[in-house]
């Protein structure tokens, strides 16, 4: 089908990468329900994904059984869809939590989320400790989407909670959903407050690398001709846009409207005075998190969470088996 969200724009250097670890990227979202996820990731793919099954050994039976059984509300549910340009696959899973934060108690209901991230790690490590086993199952979490609200007052205690937790075991991006229910200025001063409190609280948020990571290493490239510097500066400038971003305002859409300009349909949303656009950077940050996610980023976001997050899960792990 004619997809084309613009995997194939990655640098090639970050291609062969991406494929040699499989091709793979595994996104979880989270957030209340009604929020939007669904349609922003549909509207990220540009496809309705497909649910798959958990394989039995991704579950959390192992920890019901050290934990005894503990009554879950919150669940899991993996989608998924597989995006093909110019002769680059990459496999995406979407990670869903429906129900995290619907209930009058949410008293620790990011336990399902965080139960799920170790898990992962959890089930990658005993795999590694199996030498003979060729083909990994891997579900370890690259990057969690954090719907939030847009009540333009701020960030809720469950918000502020679950994003912790979150940030210490991959990488986190916040997310305010439905920005086309803000005006700018609420927008502008919504944002503002959300950044206060992700510094007051020490929440680590995902911030892209202020350096060309995806040709300055492996390559062993030393030319450093003027073409190389303006690529870098503009990657840097990229870089620090999409920091300044942060939190990103997204909006989405399935339904292609004609602005009657001439040119072909855009995903937006109609209102009676006028349609909001997707892809319109003076309407949303959409295309600048989907730079992040699937084209300037995707490689960073698989590499921190194997050498960072995932390093840092084994440790403990490892530490805490000796005692
Ligand atoms: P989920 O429960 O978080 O997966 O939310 P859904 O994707 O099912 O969306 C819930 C409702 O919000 C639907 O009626 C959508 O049409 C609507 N919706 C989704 N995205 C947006 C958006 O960006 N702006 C607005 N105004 N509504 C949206």
């Amino acid at each position: 089908q004619p997809i084309d969200i613009g995997i194939s724009n990655l640098p090639n250097q970050c291609y062969k990468i991406v494929s040699k670890r499989g091709g793979q990227f595994n996104l979880m979202v989270c957030g209340e329900s009604g929020l939007g996820k669904t349609t922003f990731v549909n509207t990220l793919f540009q496809t309705t994904l497909k649910p798959v099954s958990l394989p039995a050994n991704t579950t959390e039976t192992s920890r019901m059984q050290h934990r005894g059984s503990i009554k879950k509300t919150t669940e899991i549910n993996i989608t998924r869809c597989i995006l093909e340009e110019k002769n680059f696959e990459l496999k995406v899973n979407v990670i869903d939590t429906p129900g995290f934060g619907d209930n009058v108690n949410n008293n620790k209901c990011w336990n399902t989320i965080i139960d799920f991230i170790d898990d992962q790690h959890d089930s990658f490590m005993r795999q590694e400790q199996q030498p003979f086993r060729k083909t990994k199952f891997d579900l370890r979490v690259h990057a969690v989407l954090y719907f939030i609200k847009p009540t333009g007052h701020g960030l809720k205690p469950l918000d502020v909670a679950t994003m912790k937790s979150i940030s210490t075991r991959a990488n986190l991006i916040p997310v305010i959903s439905k920005s086309d229910t803000l005006t700018k200025e609420e927008l502008n001063v919504f944002k503002l407050r959300i950044r206060q409190v992700i510094e007051a609280q020490n929440i680590r948020i995902f911030t892209p690398p202020l350096y060309n990571s995806n040709t300055s290493d492996d390559l062993g490239s030393t030319s450093s001709n003027n073409d190389d510097i303006e690529d870098s500066q503009a990657a840097m400038e990229h870089s620090k846009q999409l920091i300044e971003a942060m939190p990103f305002a997204v909006i989405g859409s399935e339904t292609r409207y004609d602005l009657g300009n001439g040119n072909t349909a855009v995903l937006g949303r109609q209102y009676p005075w006028g349609v909001v656009e997707v892809e319109n950077d003076d309407h949303c940050d959409f295309r600048k998190l989907r730079s992040l996610l699937l084209r300037t980023n995707l490689l960073d976001l698989i590499l921190t969470t194997e050498e960072v997050h995932y390093e840092t899960y084994r440790k403990l792990r490892l530490e805490n088996a000796d005692v």
